[in-house]
């Protein structure tokens, strides 16, 4: 669920350790550790609360091992506390191991090691890794390449997810690490090797990277890196340039990540446009490359994800029906992978998760291929799990995204799959050119007028500092600005820790509408202008109750009853959520930022939500 960090070659290993850490600090967390070796013996420390708490810790900065692992933990089994932060041991001191991800079967393996007569320090499903480790070890003491194989041995006892590292205090001039279903990678320097869960956490030492697959091993030592298997062959792997900046990945001056994201938007967008969309040429998918005959075949799309993602999936489920003609379900993955949904070879699968580690998002995506459908994954994170899963993946080229709370990867998001409908009813030629042609010319200006939303951000600040000690808040819309508004409304729980709520404006009458009482903010997204009359009828009845309005709108509106109005640019309706959610956004940040909060690590919130 969290980061590991790991290195091995000629230098200190803790400064390299708790700066990959620091690096790694968004990913949302409770407790952190480092283990280094030296003179044969491993030194262990850690404890509950931020990274800096490591650089307190008396005797840190005597640790002089230049092998080291390091691990920040988002609790799945016992509480965040000292004793089940890792790195964990064995009994005998031999092994450290760090882990990300959960062992299912950590009840009976545990109990297997009790009756041979281990004992656990801690209440964590990892602590049972280095004593399995240490089980076969002692078993093991014929064979040559002792460490990897008892490494190799304890994981196929484990079912579940992990990414772990593995120090040994016999053989200290290596390091095994291994993966399944919880990412892992290895960055190669000179004379000298690292590990992480996340690139960014050891960016700024090498850009060389090796991304280890489900399955398989990896012996490190300070020159030299082996990789095997989930049969403990060895394999060879190609070395990947990484050519992401490391500036890219800090705050270029910005208070906060999620702010510098949300004004990273006009480049964002264009970046996920890229060379797919040019003017006056047909939409470019030569990666998906489906026929016309392949997209006949299907019958119905279901958009599947979590969270922002899922959002992302409503806003563009009109564009697919629309333009394409085909039925398209918006579901929740963690709905979806257990109500045995209506699937075929005839259905199309779209899993959308910015991470592409969403465990929920992953295991929908395996389930939709074992009934036969096509499967396509929309991921920011290049390798991430779910791309090796998916027939056919396509990258939103976001950039790194840091905040927890999803900004720029949602408007991505939804562009990419604008595009990727428009390149449907291409290949299918279900509307008339001029219908795509529009939206494909609106798709082209929307880094223009993304950058002319952002000019109005003072406005909103105000609007904020109104209402930013409200106990509860209503968005309200029809249409996408419905889809908008719930994003909008899980935006602001997530960073201000307001309730809130999102209606279908026409839905208000039928229950909500008793909620509305004097003073109370409602929020009104009014870009659609076959719904517009609608929606201005509904926020009367919210008006004429004593609610305070804020309206964001692109129409000719009478503005006069409202509290503050934002006029966003015009666009076809159906691409309108990319601009109208930049000022909600820009709401939700101001909210958290009058509030005194933590913009970019909300409470109890993980940016990758790797377990279920
Ligand atoms: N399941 C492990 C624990 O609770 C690892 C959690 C993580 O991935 O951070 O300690």
């Amino acid at each position: 669920m969290c980061g590991i960090v790991g290195y091995i070659g000629t230098k200190k290993a803790s400064p390299i350790l708790i700066n990959g850490l620091l690096k790694l600090e968004y990913r949302g967390y409770d407790s952190s550790g480092i283990s280094t070796m030296e003179n044969g013996y491993i030194s262990n420390m850690k404890d509950k609360g931020r990274v800096k708490n490591l650089y307190d810790l008396p005797g840190i900065n005597d640790l002089n091992g230049t092998i080291g692992i390091a691990h920040t933990r988002w609790a799945t089994h016992g509480k965040p506390c000292k004793e089940n932060s890792h790195p964990h041991m064995d009994n005998s001191n031999t092994f450290s191991v760090v882990h990300n991800g959960i062992i299912e079967n950590y009840v009976e393996l545990k109990q297997f090691l009790l009756d041979n007569g281990y004992h656990f320090l801690s209440e964590t499903d990892t602590e049972i890794i280095p004593n399995l480790i240490h089980y076969y070890y002692t078993k093991n003491s014929e064979n040559t390449d002792r460490l990897l194989n008892s490494v190799y041995l304890a994981c196929k006892d484990l079912k579940g997810s992990y990414a772990i590292e593995v120090l040994c205090k016999e053989e200290p001039d290596y390091m095994i690490v291994a993966r399944k279903d919880s990412p892992l990678v290895i960055g190669v320097g000179e004379q000298e090797n690292y590990v992480c869960s996340d690139i960014p956490a050891v960016l700024s030492y090498t850009k060389n990277f090796y991304l280890l697959n489900d399955g398989d091993f990896a012996k490190l030592s300070k020159d030299d890196v082996s990789f095997y298997d989930n049969n403990l062959s060895p394999i060879t792997k190609e070395l990947k340039n990484i050519d992401w900046d490391v500036s890219s990945c800090e705050k270029d001056g910005y208070e906060d990540f999620m702010l510098k994201e949300i004004y990273e938007q006009p480049k964002s967008v264009r970046e996920t446009i890229g060379s797919r969309l040019k003017k006056d040429e047909k939409i470019n998918f030569d990666d998906i490359g489906f026929s016309k005959e392949v997209l006949q075949k299907f019958n119905r799309i279901y958009l599947v994800a979590c969270g922002t993602a899922m959002h992302a999936g409503l806003a563009v489920k009109p564009l697919l029906e629309k333009l394409c003609h085909i039925t398209t379900i918006v579901d929740i993955a963690s709905e979806f992978r257990y109500r045995e949904p209506l699937i075929d070879e005839n259905t199309l699968c779209i899993y959308i998760s910015q991470s592409g580690e969403t465990a929920d998002t992953i295991a929908a995506l395996k389930l939709a291929k074992s009934k036969g459908a096509t499967t396509i994954a929309v991921s920011n994170v290049i390798g991430s799990s779910i791309t090796r899963e998916a027939d056919y993946t396509i990258y939103t080229h976001a950039g790194p995204e840091i905040a927890v709370a999803s900004t720029k990867a949602y408007t991505s998001q939804i562009t990419l799959l604008t595009l990727l409908a428009l390149y449907f009813a291409e290949v299918l030629e279900s509307v008339p050119v001029d219908k795509i042609n529009n939206i494909k010319e609106e798709l082209l200006l929307l880094p223009e007028k993304l950058t002319e939303v952002l000019k109005d951000s003072d406005r909103i600040k105000d609007f904020a500092h109104k209402v930013y000690t409200e106990k509860d808040v209503f968005f309200l819309g029809r249409g996408t600005d419905y889809t908008v508004a719930m994003e909008a409304s899980l935006k602001l729980k997530e960073i201000s820790y307001i309730h809130s709520e999102a209606y279908a404006s026409g839905e208000l009458k039928h229950g909500p509408i008793a909620l509305i009482e004097n003073g109370i903010t409602v929020i009104g997204i009014l870009t659609d202008p076959f719904l517009v009359e609608k929606s201005v009828s509904n926020l009367q009845e919210v008006i004429t109750r004593g609610a305070k309005t804020l309206i964001i709108t692109n129409q000719e509106l009478n503005t006069s009853s409202y509290d503050e109005v934002i006029n966003i640019p015009n666009t076809n309706p159906l691409i309108s959520p990319i601009l109208s959610i930049i000022p909600l956004q820009l709401f939700s940040y101001y909210i958290s930022k009058e509030k005194g909060l933590d913009v970019d690590k909300p409470r109890n919130l993980a940016k990758s939500v790797t377990v279920e």
